[in-house]
């Protein structure tokens, strides 16, 4: 006997049977129709930024940033859809990073290498030294 799954919709919060997808029937329907609009829409209007496509097609703002982070929706059909940046929230067409936070985090990460780097280094150099003191 097939043993019954539930689950809260990620949409509506409704104990719902696990489907696929983590949405109750009702909004899997919502959303697919969401879906549909925005897909249409913008096949009209293909210079939309975000902010005009949740406008005319009702989508939330969050739902549409979903499915360009998904890539449900191509950024790069789509000249001024953005998607936004994971640290800092502007507007970013290249990942989940605009371009300020992921040459800050470029640097940071460069930096850390290079103290890493400094690190080892240094304890080489003392191996070196303690051998020395062994062989004496
Ligand atoms: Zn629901
Ligand atoms: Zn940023």
């Amino acid at each position: 006997m097939a043993e019954l799954k539930v689950a809260h919709c990620r949409m509506c919060g409704k104990v719902f049977q696990v489907t696929l997808r983590n949405l109750c029937p009702e909004c899997a329907e919502i959303h697919d129709r969401q879906f549909e609009a925005l897909d249409r829409y913008l096949f009209r209007n293909r210079h939309a930024t975000v902010e005009q496509a949740a406008e005319a097609t009702g989508v939330p703002i969050r739902q549409i940033r979903e499915w360009i982070r998904n890539k449900k929706i191509s950024l790069s059909a789509y000249p001024n859809l953005t998607d936004i940046c994971d640290l800092c929230g502007s507007p970013t067409r290249n990942g989940h990073l605009c371009a300020r936070c992921s040459d800050r985090l470029k640097h940071d990460i460069e930096k850390m290498l290079a103290e890493e780097e400094r690190e080892r280094a240094r304890k080489r150099e003392h191996t070196f030294k303690m051998r020395g003191e062994v062989k004496d």
